[in-house]
């Protein structure tokens, strides 16, 4: 039987970095060792001192199709996170239209994405009022879970719930044992006018009481229902705490924040540039570094994108109008090297990227049995790439369909080779070898 090998110094496994083989039999892994074994026909392909890694899990990506295709969309979204190490990513309910709020509208964006998809996809529900009674109808379509919004989404057809709403989702959801995504923000305390290109002004806008509050209170339900309860993008420190006390708790509560809390700090953003602006905001170096640390410590679990790019006039990215703009940053395609450049100035080993990219995230769809590691049996969705080389982001190398982004002109370290998708080259060095190799991912893929 025809098997491929890759042969690589810099193999991550769970047990470590190892020099070895990686055999592919049809799409999974059908081992890793040290040596090859003589009798097997193989290809063997050597990728030298370039890291193996899992390939990349993201499960907070808004690809905004159908409806908002001058958005991203899958196209031109999975081309990109093919070509940044990306293997599968979850696609947000909202920014898309119709939003994924019922089992009809499931039907329409996975039609939507036939023949499109480079990478593997799957999709969240959504929880807005009043669609509790579509809950079990997005299930049995093979939504991972769903995601509601504490304050308003910025979509008015994606309305935020209240309590009562959560009263009624919750232990439905809790009954399948699916995660409820949420962003946590409550808008209490309006601050009044100032300074609209100012992004100082934005911050203050934004304050970390409001996401307080509203990992507080989901920290609650999610007691009181024993319904898993997943916190986007945290970006306030001030709920390290809690959240910490309520995982030693033994509350099924997880925790991701975004690259661009990790890179960025509030006191180095320029005013006016609202390719910066996503909500909750980032915040100053103080914060951040909290971040940080909790990351570290397991409290945070994983990193995601929550890449939500918008065309340029939605940007506001001639007035600077940091209010008005919409919020959502684009950042799929370097998810790897900018968490990589972050990371490498702390000394953090290459491991962690393994851990923080790809194994972590895929507990929460609940892929981690198939995706997210190197290990016998495993999907042979991989990334090839160069730690230690670096490269300035320019607008011609970005697949994404607007080229808006906060990293532009960066220097950053981690330079993605290759991308494998259950055993097949999707990108190689810059290439795109074989088109439309992505699945639909759903709770019944074995
Ligand atoms: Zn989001």
């Amino acid at each position: 039987m025809d098997i491929l090998c890759i042969r690589g110094k810099n193999i991550c496994t769970p047990e470590g970095i190892r020099a070895g083989y990686v055999m592919i039999q049809n799409g999974l892994i059908s081992d890793v060792a040290e040596n090859l074994s003589p009798s097997l026909s193989r290809e063997v392909i050597d990728i030298g001192d370039s890291f193996l890694m899992p390939g990349l899990v993201d499960p907070h990506v808004h690809l905004n199709e159908p409806g908002r295709t001058n958005w991203e969309g899958f196209a031109t979204g999975t081309r990109a996170a093919a070509a940044g190490g990306i293997t599968t990513l979850v696609d947000m309910p909202l920014n898309c239209s119709p939003v994924t709020t019922t089992a009809a509208a499931f039907d329409q964006k996975a039609k939507a994405a036939e023949g499109q998809l480079q990478v593997n996809c799957g999709f969240w529900g959504g929880v807005v009022p009043g669609n509790h009674t579509q809950i079990e109808p997005l299930i049995d379509k093979g939504v991972l879970g769903f995601k509601a919004f504490l304050t308003h989404s910025g979509i008015d057809e994606f309305p935020n719930i209240t309590g009562d709403d959560l009263q009624k989702a919750m232990p439905i959801i809790a009954r399948h044992n699916l995660p409820l995504l949420v962003h946590c923000e409550i808008s209490t305390n309006l601050v009044p006018g100032g300074d609209e290109r100012s992004y100082l002004h934005y911050l203050s806008s934004r304050p970390k009481d409001w996401e307080d509050k509203a990992i507080a209170l989901m920290i609650r339900l999610c007691e009181l229902y024993n319904c898993r309860v997943h916190i986007v993008h945290l970006s306030s420190a001030n709920s390290i705490a809690p959240i910490k006390q309520a995982k030693e708790k033994g509350l099924p509560i997880t925790v991701e924040t975004a690259q661009h809390y990790l890179y960025f700090n509030a006191e180095e953003i320029p005013n006016a540039q609202t390719a910066y602006k996503c909500a909750p905001p980032i915040r100053e170096k103080a914060n951040n570094e909290q971040l940080w640390q909790a990351l570290q410590e397991g409290i945070i679990d994983f990193v995601a994108t929550d890449h939500s790019p918008a065309p340029p006039e939605m940007k506001e990215s001639s007035s600077g109008n940091l209010i008005k703009a919409w919020g959502g940053i684009a950042s799929l395609q370097l998810a790897l090297p900018i968490l990589w450049t972050a990371a490498r100035k702390r000394d953090i080993p290459v491991m962690n990227m393994a851990k923080w990219l790809s194994a972590n995230p895929a507990l929460l769809p609940g892929l981690n049995r198939s995706k997210g590691k190197i290990a016998r049996g495993y999907d042979a969705d991989l990334v090839v790439w160069d730690p230690n080389k670096k490269f300035t982001v320019t607008a011609e190398q970005l697949h994404h369909k607007h080229k808006t982004t906060p990293y532009l002109n960066q220097q950053l370290y981690g330079v993605v080779e290759q991308t494998w998708l259950q055993g097949k080259l999707v990108f190689d060095h810059g290439n795109f070898p074989l088109l439309n190799k992505g699945k639909i991912v759903t709770l019944d893929t074995p």
